[in-house]
């Protein structure tokens, strides 16, 4: 019997699809790199724009024929496309799918498996399906077994769902609310990874450093919650890095802020690393559209942030997010984005153009009316001005030795890739034919451009 997931989206769905990979593994289920050989199909899908929607919609569409041909075969849609909410519109849409599985949460794969009468052994995952419910509690295999010693690098859910309700954005809609999981599981699920041959793991959530607050043991805390989890992390004996995304400025406070700072720094004997990189988005450079987009805080205090954490965390890389042609984005508007973006000379920006969701504040009370050539012709100024920044901040990588956490072979490339903990990605060559994965190799940088840089390891 094989499986077969085809995902897209943000690392929350990698990492949903590897849990439900490791599920179906203990299960006796093989991994097929085709989908037409496998049993059971998985799409795991995301909505947060137009776009990856388009996609789903058309690997639904490819996979009705092949259904039709192949009935016995198990057809799963999961995700952000199925949401937490009945399913019955999209069963009447796409009546050759078996069955919609919720965002992080495959218990139902398994009874359906069962009452297929495809295994026996699900029954043993089933009784525990209460348990996996509540908080995906248990601490089974959560990598499948067949990536041990090739994923080096693996995402771990610490808070699910969002609360926030950014205007623009369907994400609570589809993964309900905020709920924060056990520390003691997440350690858990931390240390067997590291057992499982993880050398870095990026903990995750909508607004990852809201971690915490809805948990008993932190009911009232004004210290960070994620402070202390990081130091348990960090203890973990094996693992090389710690990353966790995405935060939201109005919840990065000193005390986060300085423990990055201290476990950043490179310490004595074999303890992790927590990169010295954060992920903090912006979404716009303008306060009229910022408060319309409900992100409650100002640029001025973004500003602030950025000069905060460039204060507390030596050598820190800040990553943000931008969205351009936000319902009503003037020019004047959107240049107060571009200039900001000039100002403060970010390491990474991820921009997408406006994209109506269906719910969402924005979609119900603003007019979308930008054409679409003004939102690519927005995004574009900002993608040009992005990499005119980084030619020159990756310019200053040139000559130095850099740590590179060595996460793959790039067949066309014929070069082995990594990260350094800023979050540059590198090509290198090495001295002799050896495998480099999951070694942190030290790479003399001998190129650089805007989106990697290349190198020779020592
Ligand atoms: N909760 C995280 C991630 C949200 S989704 C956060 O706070 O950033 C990732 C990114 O997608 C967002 O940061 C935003 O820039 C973008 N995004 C979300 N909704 C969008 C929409 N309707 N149109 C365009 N981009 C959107």
């Amino acid at each position: 019997m094989r499986y077969h997931i085809w995902t897209i989206g943000c690392q929350m769905n990698v990492a949903d699809s590897q849990r439900v990979a490791a599920g179906l593994e203990r299960l006796g289920y093989e991994p097929a790199e085709d989908a037409r050989d496998a049993d059971v199909m998985i799409l795991n899908t995301c909505v947060v724009r137009q776009q990856p929607e388009d996609k789903a919609v058309g690997q639904l569409n490819l996979l009705k024929r092949y259904k039709a041909q192949h009935p016995e075969r198990v057809l799963a849609l999961m995700g952000c496309m199925v949401g937490v909410k009945d399913p019955a519109p999209l069963r009447a849409r796409f009546p050759w799918v078996d069955l919609f599985l919720p965002p992080s949460d495959p218990t139902e794969l398994w009874s359906y498996l069962a009452e297929q009468g495809h295994l026996d052994e699900a029954q043993t995952l089933i009784a525990d399906a209460e348990a996996r419910r509540l908080a995906l509690s248990r601490t089974d295999t959560i990598l499948p077994p067949s990536g041990k010693g090739a994923i080096v690098s693996a995402h771990l859910p610490i808070v699910l769902g969002c609360s926030h309700a950014c205007t623009y954005c369907v994400i609570p809609y589809r993964r309900g609310p905020e709920r924060s999981r056990p520390m003691d599981v997440i350690v858990a699920e931390a240390e067997q990874m590291v057992a499982q041959g993880v050398q870095e793991i990026t903990l995750l959530g909508q607004i990852v450093d809201r971690y915490g607050y809805d948990l008993p043991e932190f009911k009232g805390s004004r210290a960070t919650p994620l402070v202390a989890l990081l130091h348990r992390i960090h203890a973990i004996e094996g693992l090389k890095r710690i990353r966790f995304l995405t935060s939201h400025p109005n919840w990065m406070k000193d005390d986060l802020l300085d423990a990055v700072g201290e476990l950043s720094a490179p310490t004595q004997g074999a303890s992790a690393c927590v990169c010295p990189h954060i992920e903090v988005p912006v979404q716009a450079g303008d306060d009229e559209v910022l408060a319309r987009m409900r992100r409650g805080y100002t640029v001025d205090a973004y500003r602030q942030l950025v000069a905060r954490l460039r204060e507390r965390i030596k050598g820190v890389s800040i990553a943000t997010d931008i969205i351009v042609g936000f319902p009503g984005e003037t020019e004047a508007q959107f240049q107060n984005t571009y200039d900001l973006l000039k100002e403060l000379k970010l390491d990474k920006a991820h921009i997408a153009r406006y994209s109506s969701r269906p719910l969402t504040v924005a979609t119900r009370q603003f007019d979308d009316a930008l054409p679409v050539e003004e939102k690519e012709r927005r995004r574009k100024l900002l993608d040009d001005l992005q990499s005119e920044i980084l030619t020159e901040l990756n310019g200053r990588y040139l000559g130095q030795t850099v740590e590179v956490l060595v996460e793959g072979w790039h067949d066309r490339k014929k070069r082995w890739f990594g990260r350094t903990p800023t979050d540059r990605l590198v090509f290198f060559e090495t001295p002799g034919t050896g495998d480099w994965l999951g070694r942190l190799a030290q790479v003399q940088i001998t190129w650089t451009g805007p989106w990697s840089l290349i190198g020779k390891a020592q």
